[in-house]
């Protein structure tokens, strides 16, 4: 089969979308405390927070939750109930059984080390493809994509796609997202994307006139033109 797209098997435009979103994210990315910690449990532990509770409410957690369980191996020895505790008022308790029966298999079958490869961080109770890379590149420094919600909403809007059945959009996403990585900056790419799709290129309301890959998106650059001057 033909490659769709030439330039590695880019978008057009794709080179300065990327050079633009990093330059802005070395200016405005969100300070987090999780933002530069490279301990991989407290990587995992961020993002399985994330997963379904808004940022403002992970912030109190996360410290909390790291605080009385600071490594892998003090989450394993707890008792479940202790960890239902320390978890109460994040809601969506089946993440925090996940990360318990993680912590025990990675302390009693894997030498107590999370695995470095997104492969094998998805065989882990509650690790699906999202959470996998975010490990794998926040942590480890693996050249992956990490593609959440935020990331995809610009992503699609930035080259325009248009709908398409689940499965083939999602192969595409994490195609072209695979391909945009940058070589030994996989961490800044990944948080990027997700800081633009929490700041300015929301669900709801993207503020394109503020936006700084207004100029190589297929989506604002319309809406900007329909804009009356
Ligand atoms: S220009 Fe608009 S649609 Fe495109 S990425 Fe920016 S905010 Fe989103």
């Amino acid at each position: 089969m033909r490659p769709k797209h030439r330039n590695g098997g880019l978008p057009p435009g794709a080179g300065l979308f990327r050079g633009r979103l990093l330059g802005w994210y070395g200016r405005h990315r969100r300070t987090l405390p999780w933002r530069g910690v490279r301990d991989p449990y407290a990587v995992l532990v961020s993002e399985v927070m994330l997963q379904q509770t808004q940022v403002a409410r992970v912030l109190d957690y996360y410290p909390r939750f790291l605080r009385a369980y600071p490594t892998l191996e003090e989450l394993a020895s707890a008792a479940p109930d202790a960890v239902r505790e320390a978890w109460r008022g994040l809601g969506y308790y089946a993440r925090a059984r996940n990360l318990h029966a993680t912590a025990q298999l990675v302390v009693g079958s894997l030498d107590g080390r999370l695995p470095r490869r997104p492969e094998e961080l998805r065989k882990l109770p509650g690790i699906g493809r999202y959470t996998a890379g975010a490990v794998a590149s926040l942590a480890f420094g693996a050249d992956v994509p990490a593609v959440d919600t935020n990331a995809a909403r610009v992503l699609t809007r930035v080259f325009g796609w248009r709908r398409a059945r689940r499965a083939r959009q999602a192969h595409r996403l994490w195609a072209v997202a695979g391909a945009l990585v940058p070589r030994g900056r996989s961490a800044d790419w990944n948080q990027a994307l997700m800081d633009l799709g929490a700041t300015i290129c929301t669900a709801h309301r993207p503020r394109c006139p503020a936006c700084p890959v207004r100029t190589c998106c297929a989506t604002g650059t319309r809406a900007l033109r329909r804009r009356p001057s």
